[in-house]
C-alpha cells in the first residue's frame, strides 16, 4: 500500500507528541514496514497483557449474549458495515419503563479501510485526500436503541489492559468514531431506520476491584468521553495540522530527543543525527514543556542575533549563557521565563570562572564528558555503613493495583564494611574493603527477607543504612507491594514479634510484624495514608510537644508512654522526662539531635529509599541524548579497566533482564519475532545491576570528593534504619489525621530546604540604607534591589524572615542550617525562651543569619545612579531580632521565608487528646462519632423535638400576620422556603449542613443566623438549661463578623417588634472572642444562654481554658476549613449537641501542599465539608428534596438554599448547572443602559481601547434588542433565562466571552501575552469605571503574573503600591483586616487572584483566562480548568461577568482530556460560552 497512517500510529504521536515520527511512518519506503522490526521482550508483555484482557472482556459478553463476532480477515465495506449494525440491532429489546439497563449488542473483529474524508478535509481548508488512513480495527462497536423511535444508536469501544485512559486511548477511539461516521454520511439514507453516533467514545480498562471469583468486578463499565470535547481537537489535528506536518520537507519538521522516544523505532537515527548535528535532544531527559521554553529562548535570542541562526541548538544555548550582557537583556524583559530557562539548563554562577555563567549540562552535551553539577542535595547521603541495593524486574503482564502488586522478581544485595565498627563516632576510610552479599527471589519471599535483614542489621547498633534502588518505577513497585501486603494483613497487635526470626527458610508466610517493620524502613510519602501504617516522620521531632507542660494529665501521659513501648510508671514529671528522652533519643538516631554541642544534624531528609538516577542526574550532568537508564549511566561514568578489574560486568538494559526472565527455563528469548538471542539468567544480570549500581554510586561520591566538594554538595550522611510508627493514637482516622497533618510540614519544610540549597534563587535582594528610630524602635531601612517583597497587612510582629548577606560565595547558604522546627510555633522576640532556643542554633547560623519582621513596603523617591534625578524605589523597612550582627550600608542581603506554623502542635494534641478520652476514659467523643459514621451521627439524639417544632409553626405563623399587617421588622424575620427547610433541619436534628452556592449572598449568612436565633425563641425560658453554650467559627475573621454582625441586626429587629414576647432576648450574650487565653470566663448557672465567636484557634484556646461544652457547634465557610482544623471546636461539642455547618463544596477547598489518597469509605484529606458532601468514591450525605412541603422535609442532612440574592437570573441559571437543585433567584439584571450612552458618545484611537468599547457597546445593545453594528457579537447558541424567543423589551446579558486571538507575535514570550491580556482588561475596566463609578468590579485572575500585569496596566503608581500592600500575606488570621483595607479606589475595584476573591462579590467580574501562550499551555490548562475556580470567578458577578478566553483554552488538544477534574472544567467553560454572548478581538504582542 502507498504513504499511510495507521490508526496506531495516529495513536503513538499522541504519546510521543513527535512530528517527526508522524513524518517518518508516512514516507517510509515500502520494504520498511514495522511488522519487519524485531518486537522487544517488554512491548511483547504489553501486547500480551492486552490481548488476554480482550479475551477475557469478550468472553464475559459472550456469557452475557451480548456478543456479536464478525469474519476475523474480512475487511468490511461501509453499506456491510451498516448491515451488521442493523442486524444487532435487529436482536434489540426495548427498554421497557421498569427497566434499569438498556439492551445491548457488542460487534467485535470489525475491520474496514478508513475513509478518504474527502468532505472533512474540505471543511478544514485542507486539499482534498491530503493524507491517507489505514485499516482500522475498532475493538467494539456497541449496539443500542435510541430514544428516538427508530434511532439505533452506535458505540465505539476499546479495550485496553492499562490502569488509566491515556490520550492515545482517546485518539484511537476518537479516530474510529470520525471512520465510521463519515462513512455512514457518505451512504444513501435508509428509509425507516436511522443510525445515530453516540455522543461518546469509551475505553473498557479493567476494573480495579479483581478478586478471584468476581467477574463481574473486573468487567465494571467502561470509561467513556464525551465526543463534544474530542471531535474538535482531533479533527483540527487529523484534517488541518496532520497535512502540513506531512508536507513539510523532512529537514523542517520539529523533533528532539527524549524519553518518550524509548521504544520508537527510529530511535537509532534520530540518535545519531541529535550527536552529528548537537541538537536539543543532547540534553537528556527533557520534558516537552522544558524543551519548548528552551526553544523560545533560543528564538528570541536568535532573533536579536541573526548569526546565531547558523549554530546549533547546544551552541546557540551555550554563547547566550557565556554573554553576560545578553542574559541580562534577557532577565530584564522576559524575567519570569528566563528563571524557568536558568533552572531547565542548570545555570549557575561558578565562583572559579568570575562573573561568567556555567550550565554543565550545556557543558556535558558540548565536550561528552560528564560534569559535576555543583548542585547541594539532601537526598543523597555522603556515606553509610550498610548500603541495600534493591533491584527489581516490574512483572508487565500483571495488572499494579493487583492484590499482590507487580513485582516479577527481585534481587537485593547488601554492601557492608568488613570490619564495621559502628556506634563509635569512628568512621572508616574511604579505601575500606566491602562485602557484597546478594538475595534474589520469588515476590512472595521479598518481605520475609528483607525483615530478616533488617533484623541482622539491627544488631549492629548505630549502623548508618542506606536502600538505593535505580528508578522510581522499582522504588513504585516496593512500596505498592508493601503497601498491597499491609492492606491484606491481619491486623498488627502492639509487641507481636517478628515472624522471621521463628519462620522456617523457605516459608512463604508474612506475619504482620515483618510488614510492619519492612513498611516502617522501606516507606514514606503520601501513599501509607491507606494503610493502617504510618511511620514517625522526622525522627518523630515533631511530636516533641508531648513533653511539654500542656493539657495532658498524667493518665494520658500513662498512654503516651505506653503506646511509645516505655514504661508507664511514676509521677506526671517523670513521665514528661521519660517522654522527652526517648524524643531526644529518636532525634538522635535520625540525624536531628538538637544543642549546639551535636556532633552532626541531617539537613533536609533523607528517603527511605534513594532513587539512585533522579539523584546521579542531579549532580552530575552526563553526555547521553534523548534519556538516562543505568547501562548508558555506568558507560559514560565507570572506567572500562575499572570495571574489568572489579568484576563488574556488563549491565543489561531492562528490556533485556526482563526478557530473560519472561523467559526463565527457556534456551532461547520467546520473542514475538522469533528471536534468536540466548538467554541469560535473569538473577545474574540482576546481581549485576546491583554491582553497577554500586560502582555508580562511588563514582559520583569520588568524583565530588576529588572536587573537595563533600561536605558542601552531599549535606547528609545516612542514618541508622528507624522503623517506628506514629502510633499515638489508635483510632485508625485520627492517626491518618495527624501524619496528614505532620506530613504536610515536612513538606512545607522541604520547599524551603530545596530553596535554601540552591542559594535562595527566589528570595528578593536587599541593600541596606539605614537605621530609623520610630517610637522606642530602631527600624532597618533598605532598598529593594531586585524581586518583590509583599508588606504584611497587619502590624503583628511575626519575625518569619531570614535575612543574609549576599555574597555569592560558593560556601553551604547558611539558611540551610536553620533549625525551623525549633522556632516554629513562637513569634520571635527577645525573651528568654526564644533566647534559648536561637542559643541552639547551629554557630554559622548565630553568625549569618538575621531574623527579621518586615514593619513595611513603602515607595520612596532615590537618587539614581548618576544622581541627576530621582525615581521611585521600593523600600522594606525591617524589624531586627537583636542577634549581635552589624549591618552594613550598602551591602546586599537576601530575604527568604523560615517555617511559621503556631497551629500544628495544637491541631496533634487535640487529636491525641480526642483519641484518649475515647479509648482510655472510654468518653464519647462527637468529632470522633462523627468521622466515623456521618449518617449514624446525624441520626443521634439531640435537643428539641415535637413541642419545638408545634412552637416553631405558631412563631411563624405569628411573624406571617404581623408581616401582612405591615408590621415593621416583621418581614426580615421571616424565612424563604428553602432557608426555612434548613431553619427546621437545624432544630430538630443533630447534624444540618447548608449548602449555600454560590457565597454568602444566597442568604446563607441571614440563614445561619436566624434559624439560632429561632432555636432559642421556641426554646424559650429552657435556653440556657438546654443551650447554654453556642460557638460560632469559620475560616477567616471577615465571615465571623459577618455572622455576628447579622446576629446583632436581627437581635435589633426582634426588640423593634412591639407586643411580641422578647423575653427571652434577654439571655442571649453575644461575644466575640479575640484572644482565647484571656476572655472572661462565663459564668453558665446565671440564666443566660452564650454565643462566642471566634477562630477556631481563639475558640479551642478559651473552651480548654474555660473547660466548656458547646451545645450548639456552627461552621460557616466550612468548604474552605481542612477537617483537622475544625476539629479544634468540634472537640467541644457536647454529646448531644448539634453541628451545623454551612458553605459550598463546589467551591475553592484548602490547600493542601500534598496529593493524599482518598480513603475507601471518607474524603478525609480535605474540607470539614467534603467530608459529608462525599469525594470522588463515595456520595455524599443526602441531600432534601426541595419541592416537598411535607413533614419529612429536614430528614435529610443537606439542605441547599435555593433563593440567590447576588446573581440575577441568567447567572443563576448558568451556574446552578453544577448544583443538585435549581436557585430561585431574588433579582433581576441591571440595565446597562447608562453604560450605552457612555460608549456611544465616546470614542478612543488607541485600537484596543476602541474594541473594548465597541464590545461593550455591543452588549449594550443586544441587552435593549438592537442589532449591533459596531461590533459582530454572537448570540448565546443556547437560551439565556430570559428566553431569546420571547420579545422582551430587554433580554438579559449578564454572561459575556471574549475570545482572544494573538495576530502578531504569536511566538513572543509569555510575559508579552500576559501583558497583551492585561492592556484589554485595562479597557474593559476603564469603559466600566467610567460609565459606573459607583459599583465594584472585580478582575479575577487565575495567576499572579496576571494580577500584577493587571495592576501595572489598570492602576496609578500609588494605587499599585496599595495593592500590594494590601496583597501581601495569605495567613488567614489576615485576611478580615485585609478585606476591610482593600479599597482600591472609590469605586471598589479589586484585582486579585481567584482565591483571594471568594467570599466577596462585585456588579462586575472581569475573569482573564485566555492562555494564548502555546508553548507553556498545556502546564497551565489543568489549572487555568478546575471547574471549582471557574465557579468561584464567575458567581462572583452580581450584573455581569466578562470572561476572556481562547480558543486555545476553549479548544484544548486530547492530551488535558485524560484528567477528570480538567474535563469537568472545560465542560463548564464550554457551557457558558455557548450561554454567553460572545466576540472576537485580537491582540497585537
Ligand atoms: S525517536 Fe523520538 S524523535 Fe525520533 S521519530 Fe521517534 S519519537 Fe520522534
Amino acid at each position: 500500500m502507498s504513504s499511510h497512517l495507521s490508526p496506531t500510529n495516529v495513536a503513538t504521536f499522541y504519546h510521543n507528541q513527535c512530528d517527526l515520527y508522524l513524518h517518518k511512518s508516512y514516507h517510509r519506503p515500502p520494504s520498511s514496514s514495522p511488522r519487519a522490526q524485531a518486537v522487544s521482550p517488554l512491548a511483547a508483555a504489553h501486547y500480551k497483557r492486552g490481548l488476554q484482557w480482550e479475551a477475557y472482556l469478550f468472553r464475559e459478553l459472550q456469557r452475557r449474549k451480548q456478543f456479536i463476532p464478525l469474519r476475523k480477515t474480512h475487511l468490511y465495506k461501509p453499506k456491510e458495515i451498516r448491515d451488521a449494525l442493523l442486524d444487532a440491532a435487529a436482536q434489540l429489546r426495548p427498554r421497557t419503563s421498569d427497566e434499569e439497563e438498556e439492551d445491548v449488542r457488542y460487534i467485535a473483529y470489525l475491520s474496514f479501510q478508513s475513509p478518504d474524508f474527502a468532505r472533512e478535509f474540505a471543511q478544514h481548508g485542507s486539499p482534498p485526500r491530503s493524507v491517507a488512513f489505514g485499516v482500522a480495527k475498532p475493538d467494539l462497536v456497541k449496539v443500542s436503541l435510541g430514544d428516538q423511535k427508530d434511532t439505533i444508536v452506535w458505540e465505539i469501544i476499546d479495550a485496553k489492559s492499562s490502569t488509566a485512559v491515556k490520550s492515545s486511548h482517546n485518539a484511537q477511539t476518537g479516530f474510529y468514531h470520525l471512520c465510521l461516521r463519515s462513512m455512514f454520511e457518505d451512504l444513501p439514507h435508509l428509509s425507516g431506520k436511522k443510525l445515530v453516533p453516540s455522543d461518546k467514545v469509551s475505553i473498557w480498562l479493567p476494573s480495579r476491584e479483581t478478586d478471584e471469583a468476581g467477574i463481574e468486578d473486573r468487567v465494571s463499565l467502561p470509561s467513556s468521553m464525551p465526543t463534544s470535547l474530542l471531535l474538535q481537537p482531533l479533527s483540527t489535528f487529523l484534517f488541518k495540522k496532520l497535512p502540513v506536518i506531512l508536507s513539510k520537507p523532512r529537514d523542517q519538521v520539529e523533533w528532539y530527543l527524549n524519553p518518550s522516544c524509548q521504544g520508537c523505532e527510529f530511535l537509532d537515527a534520530c540518535r545519531d543525527k541529535t550527536r552529528q548535528e548537537k541538537r536539543l535532544g543532547m540534553i537528556p531527559n527533557l520534558s516537552g514543556s522544558d524543551a519548548r521554553l528552551l526553544r523560545e529562548v533560543m528564538d528570541i535570542v536568535q532573533r536579536q542575533n541573526p548569526d546565531w541562526n547558523a549554530v546549533t541548538d547546544i551552541e546557540a544555548l551555550d554563547s547566550l549563557i557565556k554573554s553576560p550582557d545578553m542574559m541580562r537583556k534577557l532577565e530584564v524583559a522576559y524575567a519570569p521565563t528566563t528563571k524557568k530557562f536558568k533552572r531547565i539548563a542548570g545555570v549557575h554562577r561558578f565562583s572559579g570562572r568570575g562573573p561568567e555563567l556555567f550550565s554543565p549540562l550545556i557543558d556535558a552535551a558540548l565536550t561528552q564528558k560528564p560534569q559535576l553539577t555543583r548542585r547541594r542535595v539532601f537526598s543523597f547521603p555522603r556515606n553509610e555503613d550498610v548500603a541495600i541495593f534493591i533491584s527489581v524486574i516490574i512483572d508487565i503482564s500483571k495488572d499494579p493495583n493487583a492484590s499482590d502488586g507487580n513485582i516479577g522478581a527481585f534481587c537485593v544485595s547488601v554492601v557492608r564494611l568488613s570490619t564495621a565498627d559502628h556506634g563509635t563516632g569512628r568512621r572508616k576510610s574511604a579505601g575500606a574493603p566491602m562485602v557484597m552479599a546478594h538475595v534474589t527471589g520469588h515476590p512472595k519471599e521479598f518481605i520475609r527477607l528483607v525483615a530478616s535483614l533488617l533484623v541482622d542489621i539491627g544488631k549492629t547498633p548505630g549502623a548508618r543504612t542506606q536502600v538505593y534502588t535505580y528508578s522510581l518505577a522499582e522504588r513504585n513497585a516496593i512500596v505498592n507491594h508493601l503497601i498491597h501486603a499491609a492492606l491484606s494483613s491481619p491486623p498488627y497487635i502492639p509487641g507481636e514479634s517478628l515472624a522471621t526470626e521463628g519462620t522456617s527458610q523457605g516459608s512463604f508466610e508474612e506475619s504482620p510484624g515483618d510488614i510492619r517493620l519492612v513498611l516502617g524502613a522501606l516507606c514514606d510519602g503520601a501513599a501509607l495514608l491507606v494503610t493502617a501504617y504510618q511511620p514517625q516522620l522526622l525522627s518523630g521531632v515533631l511530636l516533641s510537644f508531648l513533653s511539654k507542660k500542656n493539657t495532658l494529665s498524667k493518665a494520658h501521659l500513662e498512654t503516651c508512654c505506653r503506646r511509645l513501648g516505655l514504661s508507664g510508671e511514676g509521677t506526671t514529671e517523670v513521665l514528661r522526662k521519660r517522654l522527652e528522652q526517648e524524643q531526644w533519643r529518636l532525634a538522635e538516631i535520625g540525624g536531628r539531635g538538637i544543642g549546639a554541642g551535636v556532633a552532626r544534624r541531617e539537613v533536609g531528609q533523607l528517603s527511605k529509599i534513594v532513587v539512585l538516577k533522579k539523584e546521579v542526574e542531579r549532580l552530575i550532568a552526563l553526555p547521553v541524548e534523548g534519556f538516562i537508564d543505568l547501562p548508558s549511566t555506568a558507560q559514560v561514568l565507570l572506567d572500562p579497566s575499572d570495571r574489568r578489574k572489579s568484576s563488574i560486568g556488563q549491565c543489561e538494559p531492562d528490556d533485556v533482564i526482563f526478557g530473560a526472565w519472561m523467559a526463565r527455563g527457556k534456551k532461547r528469548f520467546p520473542g514475538i519475532s522469533g528471536d534468536e538471542k540466548p538467554v541469560i539468567k535473569w538473577e545474574d544480570a540482576l546481581k549485576t545491576r546491583n554491582r553497577v549500581m554500586r560502582a555508580v554510586l562511588d563514582n559520583v561520591r569520588k568524583r565530588i570528593s576529588d572536587a573537595g566538594l563533600s561536605e558542601q554538595i552531599l549535606l547528609n550522611e545516612a542514618k541508622p534504619i528507624e522503623s517506628g510508627m506514629l502510633d499515638l493514637c489508635e483510632s485508625d482516622k485520627l492517626r491518618r489525621l495527624m501524619y496528614m497533618t505532620q506530613f504536610e510540614v515536612v513538606l512545607r519544610l522541604q520547599e524551603l530546604w530545596q530553596e535554601r540549597l540552591d542559594g535562595c534563587p527566589n528570595a528578593p535582594i536587599l541593600r541596606y540604607v539605614r537605621a530609623e528610630k520610630r517610637g522606642t524602635l530602631w527600624l532597618q531601612i533598605f532598598d529593594v534591589v531586585s524581586g518583590v517583597l509583599e508588606a504584611p497587612v497587619e502590624e503583628r510582629p511575626f519575625y518569619d524572615w531570614l535575612l543574609v548577606p549576599d555574597d555569592a560565595g560558593d560556601g553551604v547558604p547558611p539558611e540551610v542550617h536553620f533549625d525551623d522546627l525549633s522556632l516554629c510555633s513562637v513569634v520571635v522576640r527577645p525573651n528568654k525562651f526564644v533566647r534559648s532556643r536561637w542559643d541552639e542554633q547551629q554557630p554559622v547560623v548565630k553568625q549569618s543569619i538575621t531574623i527579621s519582621n518586615i514593619v513595611d513596603v513603602r515607595m520612596e523617591k532615590t537618587p539614581t545612579e548618576d544622581g541627576r534625578s530621582h525615581k521611585l524605589c521600593s523600600q522594606a523597612v525591617l524589624e531586627t531580632y537583636y542577634t549581635g550582627n552589624h549591618l552594613t550600608k550598602g551591602a546586599l542581603y537576601r530575604i527568604s521565608p523560615r517555617l511559621v506554623n503556631f497551629n500544628f502542635e495544637k491541631i496533634l494534641l487535640n487529636l491525641i487528646t480526642m483519641d484518649f478520652q475515647h479509648t482510655v476514659a472510654n468518653n464519647p467523643v462527637p468529632f470522633i462519632d462523627l468521622i466515623d459514621n456521618p449518617e449514624a451521627f446525624a441520626q443521634s439524639p439531640t435537643f428539641c423535638g415535637e413541642l419545638e417544632e408545634r412552637k416553631e409553626k405558631e412563631i411563624v405563623r405569628g411573624l406571617n400576620e404581623l408581616a401582612k399587617l405591615g408590621v415593621e421588622h416583621a418581614s426580615s424575620l421571616i424565612l424563604k422556603a428553602s432557608q426555612h427547610r434548613a431553619a427546621k433541619r437545624m432544630m430538630m436534628k443533630r447534624l444540618s449542613v447548608v449548602w449555600g452556592p454560590p457565597g454568602e449572598c444566597t442568604g446563607k449568612t441571614y440563614t445561619l443566623a436566624l434559624s439560632t436565633l429561632r432555636i432559642l425563641e421556641v426554646l424559650g425560658r429552657r435556653a440556657p438549661d438546654q443551650c447554654p453554650v453556642i460557638l460560632v467559627t469559620a475560616m477567616t475573621h471577615a465571615a465571623i463578623e459577618a455572622i455576628v454582625g447579622k446576629i446583632e441586626s436581627l437581635i435589633g429587629k426582634y426588640l423593634a417588634i412591639k407586643d411580641r414576647d422578647s423575653l427571652w432576648l434577654n439571655s442571649v450574650d453575644l461575644q466575640r472572642v479575640r484572644q482565647g487565653k484571656t476572655h472572661p470566663h462565663p459564668v453558665l448557672d446565671n440564666n443566660k444562654v452564650y454565643i462566642f465567636a471566634g477562630t477556631t484557634y481563639q475558640l479551642y484556646r478559651f473552651c480548654e481554658k474555660a473547660k466548656l461544652r458547646a451545645n450548639v457547634v456552627i461552621i460557616d465557610e466550612a468548604g474552605q476549613l481542612p477537617l483537622e482544623t475544625a476539629a479544634l471546636v468540634i472537640r467541644w461539642l457536647s454529646s448531644t449537641g448539634k453541628l451545623i455547618l454551612a458553605g459550598d463544596h463546589e467551591q475553592l477547598a484548602p490547600i493542601f501542599i500534598g496529593t493524599y489518597p482518598e480513603p475507601e469509605d471518607l474524603p478525609l484529606f480535605g474540607s470539614v465539608l467534603d467530608l459529608l458532601m462525599g469525594g470522588r468514591k463515595r456520595t455524599g450525605l443526602a441531600i432534601a428534596a426541595t419541592e416537598d412541603e411535607s413533614q419529612h422535609l429536614y430528614d435529610a442532612p443537606v439542605v441547599q438554599l435555593l433563593e440567590n440574592f447576588r446573581l440575577n437570573e441568567d447567572l443563576g441559571t448558568f451556574v446552578q448547572i453544577i448544583y443538585a437543585k435549581k436557585f430561585i433567584p431574588q433579582k433581576s439584571q441591571d440595565d446597562l443602559g447608562d453604560l450605552r450612552l457612555w460608549l456611544e458618545s465616546n470614542k478612543s484611537t488607541n485600537r484596543i481601547m476602541e474594541d473594548a468599547r465597541l464590545f461593550l457597546l455591543g452588549l449594550t445593545e443586544a441587552m435593549s434588542n438592537k442589532k449591533s453594528h459596531s461590533f459582530k457579537l454572537m448570540r448565546p447558541q443556547l437560551p439565556t433565562s430570559s428566553g431569546l424567543e420571547k420579545q422582551a423589551q430587554s433580554q438579559a446579558v449578564s454572561l459575556a466571552l471574549i475570545r482572544v486571538r494573538v495576530t502578531k507575535g504569536s511566538l513572543s514570550p509569555y510575559e508579552e501575552h500576559v501583558s497583551a491580556e492585561a492592556k484589554l482588561v485595562a479597557a474593559l475596566v476603564h469603559w466600566l469605571r467610567e460609565a459606573f463609578p459607583e459599583d465594584s468590579i472585580f478582575v479575577a485572575c487565575p495567576h499572579r503574573i496576571q494580577r500584577s500585569a493587571a495592576r501595572q496596566a489598570i492602576l496609578s503608581p500609588q494605587e499599585i503600591e496599595t495593592a500590594e500592600r494590601v496583597a501581601g500575606d495569605e495567613n488567614v488570621d489576615n485576611l478580615a483586616a485585609e478585606l476591610a483595607a482593600f479599597h482600591l479606589s472609590e469605586n471598589g475595584l479589586r484585582i486579585d487572584t481567584v482565591e483571594r476573591l471568594q467570599g466577596s462579590e462585585a456588579s462586575f467580574v472581569i475573569f482573564p483566562l485566555s492562555h494564548t501562550h502555546q508553548p507553556s499551555l498545556s502546564s497551565h490548562l489543568g489549572f487555568l480548568l478546575s471547574r471549582r475556580r471557574l465557579n468561584v470567578g464567575i458567581s462572583r458577578a452580581k450584573n455581569l461577568c466578562i470572561v476572556i478566553s481562547s480558543n486555545q483554552v476553549l479548544q484544548p488538544s486530547l492530551e488535558v482530556l485524560t484528567s477528570e477534574e480538567t474535563r469537568k472544567g472545560l465542560e463548564f467553560l464550554r457551557a457558558y460560552e455557548a450561554r454567553s454572548w460572545s466576540g472576537d478581538i485580537s491582540l497585537e504582542i
